[in-house]
């Protein structure tokens, strides 16, 4: 049986512009890359989303995970990188970071706001009496995600779990394995798990919709999403 081959081996052939946006996406961003290596043109350090023209005429433009010449990006292009810059950038309107730590990157992605941003945000949510609900809110969020990836996970294992149970070897024989243990009882426990998660998927789920009313009346509606 074929080897399953690596996120890296795949990624070897790929196009640079493509595995560019990739790795963006994923976070594996390599400030030391040169995506388009000509020595005196890296040395110059260029801003997040500034454009210029090479010596050659190129024009280029600094993303977040190096720099691109634009005119490699068609219109489907751009617009995925438009995107992503959206997605890598401070989402305040009055953000003052003009070059983003790796900390910066990280809380971008995650919160939608550089650290400098996320920090104020506290201040003030903690001065109008906001923060305890905000705090609470984002909690209940992270469960309610958590718990409906393991209610999945619960309803993949029952519809999987069967007496007997066909494994393929490395060498690519099928052999049956009999469990020897009671599979009704399995099921039963596994279903009391599902039941479970649904239950506490209900909890949360009114949780969160009174923490949103809550956050709407005390002004804050741009912190729901
Ligand atoms: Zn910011």
């Amino acid at each position: 049986m074929a080897k399953r081959k690596s996120f890296d081996e795949k990624n070897k052939g790929m196009h640079k512009s493509r595995k560019l946006i990739i790795d963006t996406v994923f976070g594996r961003t390599d400030n030391n890359q040169k995506v388009h290596g000509y020595e005196s043109e890296t040395e110059v350090k260029r801003k997040f989303g500034e454009k210029w023209t090479d010596k050659n005429g190129d024009s280029w433009e600094q993303l977040e995970a190096g720099k691109i010449k634009t005119s490699e990006l068609g219109d489907t292009m751009a617009e995925v990188r438009a995107y992503l810059d959206k997605l890598n950038t401070c989402s305040n309107e009055n953000c003052k970071t003009s070059q983003y730590t790796h900390i910066d990157k990280k809380l971008v992605r995650k919160t939608g706001l550089c650290l400098d941003c996320l920090q104020k945000q506290e201040i003030s949510l903690r001065a109008d009496g906001t923060w305890p609900f905000f705090e609470d809110y984002k909690i209940t969020k992270n469960k309610l995600g958590y718990i409906r990836d393991a209610k999945d996970k619960y309803e993949e294992a029952l519809s999987g779990v069967k007496q007997e149970m066909e494994i393929v070897t490395q060498e690519g024989k099928v052999e049956k394995w009999t469990w020897d243990i009671d599979i009704e009882k399995v099921k039963t426990d596994i279903q009391k798990d599902i039941d479970g998660a649904y239950e506490a998927i209900e909890l949360l789920v009114h949780r969160k919709a009174l923490l949103e009313d809550k956050l709407r009346e005390l002004n804050h509606p741009e912190l729901i999403k």
